[in-house]
């Protein structure tokens, strides 16, 4: 299958799932991810950013677009576009330089850089579900469909 499913009944399951997420795509991987305001984008990736080590905190680049963190086993790139007027503002940050195959770049909002920034590996979608959250993630690559096969296993 090209898709993974799962319930996420509080924010610590979120945060989990962003730590189990993270074993597979330590060689690099390209993550979109979608959902309302509130449905779980930024939590999601702070589990990916701390279940690869990093310590401290992890907020939403809303005002800088990007939050890097060089670690130790990979280079994690966070984007939120959401307050992004002109796309073309991406070109002037470089945005291209952050893409190398080995980083992980994980984008918030990537609707407002399109035409600017690569394809993803996977479409993550976070959506409510009444109090609590369900995560979908699709693969839209072969690196994204190797990532999929070892999360339903
Ligand atoms: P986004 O980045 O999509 O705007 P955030 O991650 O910043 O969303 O905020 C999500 C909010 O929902 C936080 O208050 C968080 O505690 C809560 N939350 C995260 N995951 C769940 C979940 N599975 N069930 C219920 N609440 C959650
Ligand atoms: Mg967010």
């Amino acid at each position: 299958s090209n898709t993974f499913s799962q319930h996420l009944a509080d924010e610590a399951q979120t945060v989990a799932m962003g730590a189990r997420l993270c074993k597979y795509i330590k060689d690099g991987a390209v993550l979109f991810l979608h959902g309302d305001l509130g449905a779980g984008k930024t939590t999601l990736s702070r589990g990916i950013v701390q279940g690869m080590g990093h310590k401290g905190k992890v907020k939403s680049p809303t005002y800088t677009l990007v939050e890097p963190y060089e670690l130790n086993e990979v280079s994690i790139y966070h984007f939120d576009l959401y307050r992004l007027g002109d796309p073309e503002e991406l070109e002037y940050m470089g945005i291209r330089d952050y893409f190398s195959p080995e980083a992980i770049c994980i984008v918030e909002w990537p609707e407002k850089g399109r035409g600017f920034i690569p394809n993803p590996d996977l479409n993550v979608e976070m959506a409510y579900d009444g109090q609590h959250r369900n995560i979908t993630v699709s693969a839209t690559s072969e690196r994204g469909q190797q990532i999929i096969k070892q999360l339903g296993q």
